[in-house]
């Protein structure tokens, strides 16, 4: 088989729209708001467009509907030199996002969803089987099905590849899924979900990782926010501290920053945690700036913060 590399995300893509208003309308009234963005979001996508613009070769595996939101993730793709294998469906729409932002609070509510999408199969895994066993890197999450998710992973793993799963959002998993996991990365409320215990202190960190190893991955990474991250495996356990590059704005997106630059500099050979310092960075920059696939930081951005 010929040298592996690049990077492959299985994923979604859904357009955020984000509505600003003083609380959410009652049923059957209409409530005038304060502001409006609209923007490519979806967790594999981000992660996709953070990857390619921290330097990495990026292929992102996904569905979209044949309409303008589909239109907005190919221009998205183009744009950020993602390579996109992404099929177009007549008869279901791209993935949307519903976004409700309290103007005073600034807390959200949010309804996801996936359309076509949603609608990925084993059989998108499969059209893109030499792809997969090509890549150096594969990596996906839980937004869209996890039978795909895990065909992929299995496919990546037995062809030798890093294999890197983000399981986001929470939601329940077989054990079997730990195997396939070079690294697994949760941020704090889906490692505390995947092991029943919460994670407020070092200890409760390192204890949940700890699990994660034990069920078969080999190591676990868990985002701390603006903490930073924890880098666990087999004989080695260290907390990567934040980097912080101005003020932080929007942390919407942040561990898809995080994940992306991970990805990029794990193809090109960085020792894991020297990637983890490379995935704070991609991370740090993106905080300081609104949305989420437009905050994603150039690979310059971030070597100059690593400096
Ligand atoms: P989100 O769901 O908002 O996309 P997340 O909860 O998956 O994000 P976090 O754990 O909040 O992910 O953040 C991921 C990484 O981003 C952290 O490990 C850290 O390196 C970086 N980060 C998050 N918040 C900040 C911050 N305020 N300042 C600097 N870096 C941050």
């Amino acid at each position: 088989m010929s040298e592996k590399s690049g990077i492959v995300i299985l994923g979604i893509f859904a357009a955020d729209t984000a509505y600003k208003a003083k609380r959410l309308p009652y049923i059957a009234e209409t409530l005038m708001g304060s502001g409006f963005t609209l923007g490519p979001g979806g967790k594999g996508s981000n992660q996709a467009i953070a990857a390619a613009r921290a330097g990495g070769k990026v292929t992102f595996i996904s569905r979209v509907g044949n309409d303008p939101f589909g239109e907005m993730a190919i221009a998205a793709y183009a744009a950020a030199g993602v390579k996109a294998n992404v099929m177009k469906m007549e008869g279901a729409s791209t993935g949307a996002a519903f976004i409700f932002v309290d103007e005073v609070s600034g807390d959200n509510a949010i309804i996801v969803v996936p359309g076509a999408a949603g609608l990925i199969g084993i059989e998108d895994v499969d059209a893109n089987r030499s792809e997969i066993e090509r890549a150096a890197i594969f990596m996906t999450q839980l937004e869209q099905p996890l039978e795909a998710a895990m065909h992929a992973l299995s496919i990546a793993k037995k062809a030798g590849a890093t294999t890197i799963f983000n399981p986001a959002p929470a939601h329940a998993i077989p054990d079997s899924i730990y195997g396939l996991c070079d690294f697994i990365v949760p941020n704090e409320v889906e490692a505390a979900e995947l092991v029943g215990h919460a994670i407020e202190t070092d200890e409760q960190a390192r204890a949940a990782a700890d699990i994660l190893l034990k069920r078969g991955a080999r190591a676990a990474i868990i985002t701390l926010g603006a903490r930073g991250a924890l880098y666990h495996t087999a004989g080695h356990s260290e907390f990567v501290p934040a980097f912080s590059a101005g003020i932080a704005i929007d942390t919407t997106g942040a561990g898809d920053a995080f994940l992306g630059g991970f990805a990029t500099a794990t193809s090109e050979g960085r020792a894991p945690v020297e990637a983890v310092r490379y995935g704070c960075a991609t991370a740090a920059i993106a905080v300081t700036r609104p949305g989420t696939a437009p905050a994603m930081p150039s690979r310059v951005e971030i070597e100059a913060l690593l400096r």
